[in-house]
């Protein structure tokens, strides 16, 4: 499966979970949730806040 960032479409992605990625380009993690890529800001604090609200549902459908 090709992963790609949703934000900044990079392909940098690491692993951190089995179904967890990091992107190295904008630092954002992104999680596969049955069909669709959730996708969290790490804070300073490491606390997580969801950036799902800036895309669309086809944007985060995983192809
Ligand atoms: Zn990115």
């Amino acid at each position: 499966m090709l992963m790609q960032c949703p934000n900044c479409q990079s392909k940098d992605l690491g692993k951190i979970g089995s179904q967890q990625f990091y992107c190295w380009s904008c630092y954002i993690e992104i999680a596969i949730v049955g069909t669709a890529l959730t996708v969290h800001q790490v804070e300073v604090d490491g606390s997580l806040s969801s950036l799902d609200d800036l895309f669309s549902d086809e944007e985060r459908q995983v192809q």
